[in-house]
Formats: structure tokens, sequence, C-alpha cells
């Protein structure tokens, strides 16, 4: 009798005809009803993945399945999949099906991967809690009175509980990195440009990237291989495949920085910093150059960050209006501008609402000079920094979060706390470099911490490589 572990490092065996896509997915979808209590599927494509495993064994036999045949992958409920349901955890887009696949899910197809069901998130991407979804917060699998982090809490939640083999998410300021390093597994954030964001529903589109999150960087690089390239329907998408397989880097001889500044925060945890020192440690121990660099530029990241995402969200969501898009609120309602202020006043939820107030503000005339301008000026300065920094050094080293993980229902009252907690994690988002989280040493079993690599652009497989290093010999 197998048991569900022996589907979790599974492919070889798929193609070597020990196990079927069919069991595989039979014993993913047992374990996904087991964990419900998690709050993790807002769906779970039951009927369709038994029947693509179906096909997929069929062509397994014949020899013509893809390279990702048999493979489980859950997506973020922002990812559009054809003729599926598709909300951003959005009370707005409850009822709403989506007429296209995002780019990434044709080529997932394509390659024989089953996509199993969509996954909880912060509503529109907002957040770093999962506590913003309109079907409310998941709990994190290795301690369920934690927050699995956000906004990508499912994502995170799904791999830690082996729900699936790889979630993919979306970062625009952390949310693939932050909850996997809550959840102790691994997440990527590609270069920007590196993967199509087509279907994916936009929160800040300079900022935003799809990317994978898994327990093996081994996956994470054969999904990566896939998803990215260059893509027609998105103009900003200008990387070849080929930019992403570039890695040739000799592995024990890195030369790493660390930021004076992210070493000392007042905001760190004494396990993260525990953690993070024994990480230098033994990295540097070891033979690997890693030296100290300032960046005082660090204590604007957040405000620059939270500036130019709500102006870019504030015009994104403004197709939510019950007429081009949104569950209308139209019923008894003659004039159009009440039936936009009742749509918009219902199916929002508090955050989004409050980052689109923040977004108008800052773009409306009179004020724009004082926040929007400047904020564009400090992110130049903060891609400026981050190339000359990657100029001389390999890689950044930092820790992925100042924290480990909340609890729920810790009510934040002052959402600039929460937002205070991205400041690792920004950085490359406003510069568009690629960065990783993987999970490091833990001081309980139950919270984990993630240390986060920041790379040359298009260094993404270099990351991975790199990152997978550190877990063999140093974590
Ligand atoms: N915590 C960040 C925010 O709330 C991250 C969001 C994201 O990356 N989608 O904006």
């Amino acid at each position: 009798m197998k048991k569900h572990s022996d589907f979790i490092n599974c492919q070889k065996n798929i193609f070597d005809r020990n196990v079927t896509c069919l069991e595989v997915v039979k014993s993913y979808l047992d374990r996904i009803e087991k964990k419900n209590n998690l709050n993790i599927f807002v769906e779970v494509f039951e009927e369709e993945s038994i029947s693509r495993a179906k096909q997929i064994d069929k062509k397994i036999i014949n020899k013509s399945a893809g390279k990702l045949a048999g493979m489980i992958i859950a997506i973020k409920d922002n990812i559009c999949y054809k003729n599926h349901n598709v909300s951003a955890a959005s009370k707005i887009l409850k009822n709403f099906k989506s007429t296209f696949s995002a780019t990434v899910i044709e080529r997932l197809i394509e390659e024989d991967a089953i996509i199993i069901g969509r996954l909880n998130c912060d509503e529109f991407a907002m957040g770093s809690t999962n506590e913003n979804s309109f079907y409310g917060p998941v709990k994190n699998p290795l301690n369920n009175n934690l927050t699995p982090g956000g906004s990508s809490g499912g994502c995170a939640a799904a791999v830690a509980a082996s729900l699936c083999h790889v979630a993919l998410g979306s970062d625009t300021g952390g949310s693939i990195r932050q909850p996997a390093s809550f959840c102790g597994v691994i997440g990527l954030k590609p270069t920007y440009g590196m993967v199509s964001r087509h279907g994916l529903i936009a929160y800040a589109s300079s900022f935003d990237q799809i990317g994978p999150i898994s327990k093996s960087s081994y996956e994470i690089d054969i999904v990566m291989k896939i998803i990215s390239g260059r893509d027609e329907y998105d103009t900003t998408c200008v990387f070849d495949r080929k930019d992403y397989e570039n890695s040739n880097l000799d592995l024990s001889k890195m030369k790493i920085a660390i930021i004076k500044e992210a070493s000392f925060h007042n905001l760190l945890h004494a396990d993260v910093k525990k953690s993070f020192s024994k990480l230098i440690e033994s990295i540097s121990s070891d033979g690997h150059k890693i030296s100290q660099i300032s960046m005082p530029v660090l204590n604007y990241l957040v405000p620059a960050y939270y500036i130019l995402t709500t102006a870019e969200a504030s015009s994104n969501l403004s197709r939510y209006d019950g007429i081009k898009y949104g569950e209308t609120q139209r019923k008894e309602i003659n004039h159009w501008e009440t039936v936009i202020k009742k749509t918009r006043s219902l199916g929002f939820g508090k955050e989004v609402k409050r980052r689109i107030l923040l977004g108008t503000f800052v773009l409306s005339e009179g004020y724009y000079d004082n926040y929007y301008s400047k904020a564009q000026k400090i992110r130049r300065i903060v891609q400026q920094k981050t190339d000359e920094i990657l100029n001389e050094f390999d890689f950044i080293l930092l820790p992925t979060s100042p924290t480990i993980p909340f609890n729920l229902n810790q009510k934040h009252k002052d959402p600039t706390v929460l937002y205070l907690q991205d400041v690792f994690t920004v950085q490359s988002n406003l510069s568009g470099h690629p960065s990783l989280s993987i999970p490091i040493f833990q001081y309980k079993d139950d919270a984990p911490v993630g240390a986060q690599l920041i790379g040359k652009k298009l260094s993404d497989q270099t990351l991975l490589e790199y990152g997978d290093f550190i877990l063999k010999n140093y974590v």
C-alpha cells in the first residue's frame, strides 16, 4: 500500500511507471480533504484533475507525455484559468469566471501539469497574514494558531502541508517569500520581466511577478523552465527562456554582501537574529567571502513601496465598478454613479479600500510632487544601489522577514505596523532583481525562519542553485 509520502517527489517514478498520475492525484485529493480545516483551498478541481490524470497516464504509456506529467500544481486565486472562477479572494469577483487562461497556466498545461485547485490569499494580494481574504484566514500547517503569512498564504501553506508539489503565487512586495518563510518552504520571486503577467489579476503592475513555491528547488527550477520567457501578451515580459538558464557560477567561492542596517534592524526578532547569525557564521567559516555593507536608503523602502503600489492599485482596481467588472449592485438603483458607489462599497474589503484611497491621494494634484515623484526618485536610487552592490558581490543575503510568524487574530490596529514588516522584501520589487527565500534554522518547531538571497538580474537559476547549496551544506 502506497503512502502519501511516496507521491511527494515522484516525477521520475511517474515516467518510470512505478506510480500512475491517477494514484498521485487521488492521494493529493484525499489529503486536501483531510486538511480542509486549514482553509487553504478556495476551490478544488476534483473531477477535472482525475480526468486529466487518466489522459496523461495514457500519454505516459505511449511516451508522448510532457515534461511536467503528473506534477500537481495549485494556483493562487488571482491567476486566471479559462472557464474557472477566479476572485482574488474578493467579494467583488465572487462569481467571476475567466474567459481565458494566464500564459503561465497555458504553458504548464501544455507540459501536462495538473492544476488541482485555487488557493486562498489576501484580497487582491494586499496583506501579510492572509487575513484580508473574503474566504477568511488560512491556518499555518505547522501550528494552527499562527498565520501562514501573506498574501500568498494559501500557496505556502498548501506546499507545507503537502497538498501540491508546487504552488504558483504572486509577489509584489514579498508575497511569495514571506509566506514561504513563515511556512518553512522555498519561494522564488523571479527577475521582473522573466515571467508573463498576462492573466494575473493586477495589484501593482510594475512590481507584480508570478513565481513558484515548493519544498524542492529542483521542482521550482523545472517549473521556471516552462513558465519563463517572452510572451506576446505582456510587453513587460522581455526576457527569453534561455535567459533563465544561464547559471555557470562556481558555487564554492561566493562573494556575499550583508546589509548593516538589516542586521541591526530594530524590528528584528531574537530568533531571526540568532538563526541568521548562525547561517552567516557557517557560510563564512567555509571560505565564502562575506562583507557588511551599508544601505542607508533601507528606511525609505517601505514608504516608497506603499506610495507607488497604492498609486498603481488605485488605477488597476478602477475597472471593478459593477459595469466593466465586478458583481454589480444594480437592483433598484437608477443612477449609474450610485451603482458604482454601492458596488465598490459592498464589494471591496477594508484594506483594499484603504489602499485605493491612499493611491488616489498620492496621485492627486497638489500632493503628486510631495509623494509620488519623490517615491519614484527613491525607486531609482534603490535600483542603482542594488546594481552597484551586485556588481561587486554575487548575492545580497538578509532575513526574509524581521519576525517569526505572528499569531492569527493578532489585531493590528495600526496598518503601518504590518506594512513595516515588509522592510526586507520590498527592495527587490522596487529594483526588479530576483530573490529567493529558503528555510533556515528554527528554534521552535512551529516557528520557522527564512533567509533571502537577492541576485543580479537574470540570475534566477543561480539563486536557486546557491539556495540549494546553502540548504544542503549549512542548514
Ligand atoms: N505585504 C505586502 C503588501 O501587503 C506584499 C504584497 C504582495 O507581495 N502582493 O503589500
